[in-house]
């Protein structure tokens, strides 16, 4: 298992860019909306791993409400699984809460799910399976 990204809630991606790609001096793979989700989405390669700069496209988005709750920061954290169904059902068994009991497209079109921060220490878990 690998740290696929590691995703950050910012307020604007161009603020956010700045600091990474510019200052930081990290390149970036790809850029998209992902509707589904309300979010603007940035990949920046980093190792082995990304940095999945996240900016709402709305204030009632997910991310819009974690940023009026707690400001930027660090929103979740994404995890490389071959078979997103067998995860799901693993954690499922083990009484784990998911936010989603089936997996959704997200971004770079490979399925995604996510686990409940009661459940993982209060971090929030991203499955992700690449295809
Ligand atoms: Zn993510």
């Amino acid at each position: 298992m690998k740290v696929d990204h590691i995703g950050i809630a910012t307020h604007q991606l161009d603020e956010a860019l700045a600091l990474w790609q510019d200052a930081l001096g990290l390149k970036v793979d790809s850029t998209e909306e992902v509707t589904e989700q309300g979010v603007r989405v940035a990949m920046l390669a980093i190792g082995e791993t990304h940095i999945e700069l996240l900016e709402p496209l709305s204030p009632g988005s997910p991310v819009g409400k974690f940023l009026e709750k707690r400001g930027p920061g660090i929103h979740h954290i994404a995890v490389k699984v071959s078979d997103i169904r067998a995860t799901l059902a693993q954690l499922k068994e083990k009484g784990t809460r998911l936010i989603d009991e089936n997996p959704r497209v997200g971004a770079g079109g490979c399925l995604v799910a996510f686990v409940h921060p009661s459940s993982m220490n209060g971090v929030l878990l991203e499955l992700v399976q690449r295809i």
